[in-house]
């Protein structure tokens, strides 16, 4: 299983060619765009719930079906709005910020012909503050397609007005959860809503609103071209299509690359980063899908394929796709403790399981890195998690929680060995 160099979606994903529209458009981008939406709003989301896309910004609900539950016949005083989720804040993930670099008219085109099918009257995306060059160049590329006649009134000469906008973060994780992100868009302290309702009733301006990841509206436009049977064509049932994966960690060379769902962890690596760093008996433990995913110890992920399913069978999850590799030179545990330090300190506070729980269990994972606690507390802390997950306004909660859990159920014996050797330094004091 390999995706060939003609079936790549991403053509200029390394920037070897301008991002401009002149490229773009030699590259195929904006080619006929009139014609795509000539098909019709609801033949379009049709094509996308048959190619099998699911949203590439990790929780992988299906993308034709979200914007299905869009209003067919918006109502003047409350417009439809498509909000692009461009915060790209999840520790491991690097791919969004490789498409607006170098390929930012293919999220522009997409955000165009997105926007037309769920009758959006205008997109947003929304891009992560420290993403300073990358928003140079979106801002860029939309004037662009604004004096193209891309964008704005009968964009494209296609009868429909659209406007494209693009507003930057101040830095916030949080403000990567959707409902946050329009909070911030408001002009409001970035802290999630409570669901219902759901962004398509009541979202942006208290307007539907759908909210998708850059990836997901990049590749539309060329499923379009391609054929909803082409892009399923990728991929394995109910994992469907090419995916941009990132690995970083103690790979050879580790890098942004575009391959097909399903490729297993071991062909990935040997294909495009190398080799893992020291050979393959070096390899401890992979956390597949990005800092919020519960980490797979190495027997488990090698042959593993990387799709949704096949990473959800082994209690993890593909997330975005951002695969941190950590070879045995790693101390695990402290690995997973400053992932547990992060999620406390990008918590909102809304919620007392995560405002109070985040910081607990931080402080919990220090003592046990350490080894300055007693053995029962690893089952005390795994409750914790449990109480926390599942228990929350937003998916921060669980960010926070899996990690552990996934230390806890793969490393129990690593962390059990510190306590003994720091010679049970809490028994003792007692
Ligand atoms: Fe805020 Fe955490 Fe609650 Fe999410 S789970 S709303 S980040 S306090």
């Amino acid at each position: 299983m390999s995706l060939a160099d003609k079936d790549r979606i991403f053509t200029n994903l390394y920037g070897f060619q301008p991002w401009n529209l002149k490229s773009a458009q030699a590259r195929g981008d904006w080619d006929k765009t009139k014609d795509l939406m000539s098909r019709g709003q609801d033949a379009i989301i049709e094509e996308i719930k048959a190619s099998g896309l699911r949203g590439r910004g990790g929780a992988g609900f299906p993308t034709g079906l979200k914007w299905s539950f869009m209003p067919k016949e918006p109502r003047a005083d409350r417009p439809s709005f498509l909000v692009i989720n461009a915060d790209e804040s999840e520790p491991g993930s690097c791919k969004d910020r490789e498409i607006i670099r170098h390929d930012p008219h293919k999220l522009i085109e997409g955000a165009l012909i997105a926007g037309y099918a769920m009758r959006a009257r205008a997109a947003y995306i929304y891009i992560r503050g420290e993403f300073i060059r990358e928003a140079e160049t979106l801002f860029a590329a939309v004037q662009e397609a604004y004096d193209a006649g891309l964008l704005g009134k009968n964009a494209a000469k296609s009868g429909y007005d659209f406007d494209v906008f693009v507003h930057r973060g101040a830095g916030a994780y949080i403000c990567g959860e959707e409902t946050a992100m329009i909070e911030s868009l408001e002009g409001k302290k970035g802290q999630p809503r409570l669901k219902p309702p759901f962004p398509a009733g009541a979202g942006l301006y208290g307007c539907p609103t759908t909210v998708n990841n850059v990836e997901s509206i990049a590749v539309v436009p060329t499923i379009l071209r391609r054929g909803a049977v082409w892009f399923s064509s990728f991929g394995r049932e109910n994992n469907k299509g090419t995916k941009l994966f990132q690995i970083s960690g103690h790979v050879e060379r580790p890098c942004v690359v575009e391959e097909e769902m399903g490729i297993t962890f071991r062909e990935l690596i040997e294909k495009h980063c190398g080799g893992i760093r020291g050979g393959w008996d070096n390899l401890l433990a992979v956390i597949p899908g990005g800092s919020s995913v519960p980490l797979v110890p190495a027997a488990e992920i090698m042959d593993a394929p990387m799709d949704f399913d096949g990473l959800k069978a082994l209690g993890s999850g593909l997330g975005t796709a951002a695969a941190i590799v950590m070879d045995k030179s790693t101390d695990v545990v402290q690995a997973i403790s400053r992932i547990s330090y992060f999620y406390k300190h990008e918590s909102c506070g809304q919620c007392t399981p995560c405002r109070e729980g985040t910081g607990w269990m931080w402080r919990v994972m220090e003592r046990l890195r350490t080894g300055d606690a007693d053995i029962s507390e690893i089952d005390t802390l795994y409750d914790v998690t449990k109480q926390v997950e599942g228990h929350t306004i937003c998916a921060l909660g669980d960010a926070a929680a899996w990690p552990i859990q996934g230390l806890i159920r793969h490393f129990r014996p690593e962390i059990e060995r510190r306590i003994r050797e720091n010679g049970g330094a809490l028994e003792a004091a007692e």
